[in-house]
């Protein structure tokens, strides 16, 4: 086993759930050796990837893929966006080994960084650009057999679809959220009442 000093490790937060090193925070299973032991230029203080999508809730759980690469996957596949591994099945994907069993609520800290926000927007972004290229591909297929003195009506109905598009988008955008804000609720106050039990249990 790899002897590190352990004064450099200090467990840290409310729910005693994460340890810094070198200035950076990880997730309480993240391997100590691992954290002492990154490649130069990956990890979170090197790689701006592993530091956005390998965090959730503010604190480093694994390496983007790319970084995962140098490992040879012997530390996973990598976290390809926030909370989201390139390849859960993976057999040393972090859900199948130092993560497996581990609730994203009990992950690092809402206060430091809402993960839950970040992926949802990360989300919404990516649907609409993709509602944005395919409009822009169906009208330059309109632009190819559209004739010349038809064009200016053309490009008004397409201005005007557009602009229905992005409004019909914003409206759905904000139902999700509100949905998505309500089904969070109801996870932390199912997750309060599993450690109020919990502590019923042990006071017992
Ligand atoms: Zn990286």
């Amino acid at each position: 086993m790899a002897q590190y000093n352990t004064n450099d490790f200090v467990i840290c937060g409310e729910r005693h759930n994460y340890y810094s090193y070198d200035g950076e925070l990880y997730t309480d299973t993240f391997p100590y050796d691992w954290a002492e032991n990154h490649i130069p230029n990956t990890g979170p203080k090197d790689c701006a990837n592993c530091a956005e999508y390998g965090s959730w809730n503010g604190v480093f759980v694994g390496y983007c893929p790319n970084c995962a690469l140098d490992y040879d996957g012997k530390r996973g596949s990598g976290f390809s966006s926030y909370g989201e591994e390139q390849d859960k099945s993976h057999e040393l994907s972090a859900n199948n080994t130092y993560m497996a069993g581990v609730w994203w609520l009990d992950i690092g800290d809402t206060d430091l960084v809402d993960s839950v926000k970040l992926y949802r927007k990360h989300q919404r972004d990516d649907e609409y650009h993709l509602m944005m290229r395919e409009l822009i591909e169906l009208e330059k297929d309109e632009d190819k057999h559209c004739l010349p003195e038809d064009r200016y009506q053309m490009h008004c109905r397409q201005e005007d679809r557009r602009i229905t598009a992005e409004d019909a988008f914003i409206e759905n955008r904000d139902i999700y959220t509100a949905r998505d804000d309500a089904i969070d609720l109801q996870e932390k106050i199912r997750w309060l009442n599993v450690q109020a039990n919990k502590r019923l249990t042990q006071e017992k």
